[in-house]
């Protein structure tokens, strides 16, 4: 057997077929028009460019509104004010996910209870979340995880059954699909973000999706009215606290751009993840997701589950062993609302139990996950395959 990389020997991906980065991102052709038509108006209409994003945006939804935010931690947060969740509110979110799914709970000092996920898919699911629910809950953040869509019709039967808004975190999932219906508009409100590294990047940015006029009216105005409202004879008045959350016309021509070759990518995506899946389900002892019926992934991290009983090692040993045989970025690197993770939080007066969260604790300690992106080859496809069936090979007892 060859020795790994970690272990001093030849690592499978090498600086002779390294694989691509991310980045420089690929930059959609018109994007340099639509920069061009800002700089030429000196932001005349104010926040013209990002209107027309914004209604672009909408379109390709088919929801009534789309409201565009610096980022997604701020389209969250805006998204649970204009839904009113305000102190001691009790708020439904993920424990495996972007902090960015909880700053904006608590933002509005809201109380954030932790839902178990399934862990064979990284999401949360009708009965766990049903297990979280109170009299104090306000809202469910819905997180699609890795980019693969949370089964939304018995979430939303159980959200409605009882009256609760739900809003969908779909930072993994631009234009993902879920029964024919697109990621953030099963909910009240979508949130989505446009960072470096997400699927449709402008550098920074995020958007919101929602059909409620007033729900679109109060989002506005806490995002980027800063609370305040117009008086005829009068001038500004404030009725509430509110942000400066406004997005950039020149990050919004770069979106307007880059929403055309989305599509394209995505596909590209999700077709060389599906090539991935396919090899590496003949390793003994890994797994790949596993897409449920009716949902899809577009694969923001590409995730592989180890049967652990089946391997000498821990896994964070088996993902630093994955990293040092050439796929960067697949060490171990636990993304949860844990104790250990999020230390400011007052945790013993919380209703958090750790040895509740079986799923979460069961994903985290059994998963690897790495950047996806479109710019690989069907050589490094194989490659990673390669290197992943090395490690496993060299583990398994
Ligand atoms: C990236 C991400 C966020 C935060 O988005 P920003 O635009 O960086 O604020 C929130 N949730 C998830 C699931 C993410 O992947």
């Amino acid at each position: 057997m060859s020795r790994l990389a970690l272990h001093g020997g030849e690592p499978v991906i090498g600086d002779g077929n390294a694989l691509p980065s991310l980045f420089p991102r690929v930059i959609a052709p018109r994007a340099y028009d639509y920069i061009r038509e800002v700089l030429d108006s000196g932001f005349l209409p104010i926040r013209g460019m990002a209107s027309r994003f914004e209604r672009r945006f909408a379109e390709e939804h088919g929801t009534a509104h789309a409201l565009s935010a610096s980022n997604c931690t701020s389209a969250i947060h805006i998204a649970l004010a204009a839904l009113g969740v305000g102190v001691g509110d009790e708020v439904v979110v993920t424990s495996v996910s972007d902090y960015g799914s909880l700053a904006g709970i608590l933002a509005q000092r809201a109380v954030p209870v932790f839902c178990d996920i399934d862990p064979d898919t990284g999401n949360m699911d009708a009965p766990r979340i049903s297990r979280c629910l109170t009299e104090k809950t306000r809202a469910i953040v819905v997180v699609h995880w890795q980019g693969l869509i949370c089964d939304m019709d018995p979430i939303l039967e159980v959200a409605r059954a009882r009256g609760i808004p739900v809003v969908e975190d779909c930072c993994q999932c631009p234009l993902g699909e879920y029964k024919g219906r697109k990621a953030g508009t099963f909910g009240d409100i979508g949130c989505f973000s446009f960072d470096a590294e997400k699927h449709l990047s402008t550098e920074h940015g995020g958007m919101l999706i929602m059909q409620d006029p007033d729900l679109y009216d109060r989002a506005f105005k806490f995002s980027i009215n800063r609370g305040g409202y117009h008086v005829e004879g009068f001038g500004r008045k404030y009725d509430m606290f509110g942000y400066n959350y406004r997005y950039g016309d020149m990050e919004a021509a770069l979106g307007l751009a880059q929403l055309d070759i989305l599509p394209e990518q995505n596909a590209r995506r999700v077709e060389l993840a599906a090539r991935l899946s396919e090899r590496l389900a003949t390793i003994d002892g890994v797994l790949p997701l596993r897409i449920p019926d009716g949902s899809s992934c577009l694969y923001w991290i590409y995730p592989v589950f180890f049967e652990m009983d089946r391997f000498e090692a821990d896994i964070r040993t088996i993902g630093e062993a994955i990293e040092a045989e050439g796929i960067g970025g697949a060490s171990h690197v636990p993304y949860y609302f844990f104790p250990d993770s999020v230390e400011y939080l007052p945790w013993d007066r919380m209703t958090f139990r750790r040895e509740e969260m079986t799923g979460a604790l069961s994903y985290v300690s059994r998963t690897i996950r790495w950047v996806w992106h479109d710019k690989y080859s069907d050589a490094d496809i194989e490659n990673m395959y390669l290197a992943i069936k090395k490690v496993a090979d060299y583990f398994r007892r």
